[in-house]
């Protein structure tokens, strides 16, 4: 399955690939807190979901992976649906209802720490009964973590993934504001986190498009997290341990 790791042991955490290569990870957050589908169900906010983002992915057939919260997918079950029938797409989870496992973290709400695993584990099953498709991958709201955090959630057997790209699309009102900020500090093996779509990700759709030529000019190729993982794995098995991913 992918993502998985032997809940045995702590779970992985992935921050970035293999820097050798030209692979880069272009990864999406399907944000939904309780206050976020408040204003929906007040018709302040319209959607939060901008399904011209997956559009422009599957017209250039540009690999990328989705992190969906439960709130998100159970707003939005035929978007998941439509997400996770194309091959293209590999699917990770965002938590339930996107607030934080620890405290600090920008201004989300916490999480109590009995509650934790659940807010891993419910989505897994949610996107289960939706798509079909199992996945391990998680990545933490605000990618805010600590040691407890992660003790907390090893029964979920995931493995984290964050991001060294900040594409810096969350609430921001400028195109060429991500799209400069993503190009300038995008390298080989980088992870870069986008939104969705929303209010909470106003231009990121605009963006897109020329992120993705942007990437294909420095020589990047977006792939998937597993090609990734399995690629930096390959490189873990020929050169030892310690190289590769970092932790
Ligand atoms: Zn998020």
């Amino acid at each position: 399955m992918p993502g998985w790791t032997d809940p045995a042991v702590s779970p992985r955490v992935i921050e970035h690939g293999p820097r050798d290569g030209r692979e880069v990870a272009l990864t999406f957050d399907a944000d939904l807190t309780t206050l976020m589908r408040r204003r929906l169900r007040l018709g302040t906010v319209e959607s939060y979901a901008d399904m011209r983002l997956v559009d422009e992915l599957r017209r250039t057939r540009t690999p990328a992976t989705f992190f969906f919260t439960g709130l998100w997918m159970e707003e939005y079950p035929q978007e998941t649906r439509r997400i996770a029938d194309d091959d293209l797409f590999e699917l990770g989870t965002h938590s339930q209802s996107h607030r934080a496992f620890r405290r600090a973290c920008f201004n989300l709400g916490l999480v109590p720490e009995e509650e934790m695993l659940g807010e891993v584990i419910d989505p897994i099953v949610t996107l289960h009964r939706l798509t079909g498709r199992a996945t391990r991958y998680f990545r933490f709201p605000g990618g805010c973590h600590d040691a407890a955090a992660l003790a907390a959630i090893r029964p979920a057997g995931v493995t984290v993934v964050g991001f060294d790209v900040f594409s810096g699309d969350a609430f921001c009102d400028s195109a060429d504001v991500i799209v400069d900020q993503t190009l300038t500090q995008v390298t080989g093996g980088s992870i870069i986190v986008m939104h969705l779509g929303g209010p909470n990700a106003p231009r990121t759709a605009d963006a897109l498009p020329r992120v993705i030529a942007g990437l294909r000019e420095k020589g990047l190729r977006p792939t998937t997290l597993t090609r990734f993982l399995a690629a930096a794995g390959d490189a873990d098995r020929e050169r030892g341990p310690g190289s590769g991913l970092a932790s």
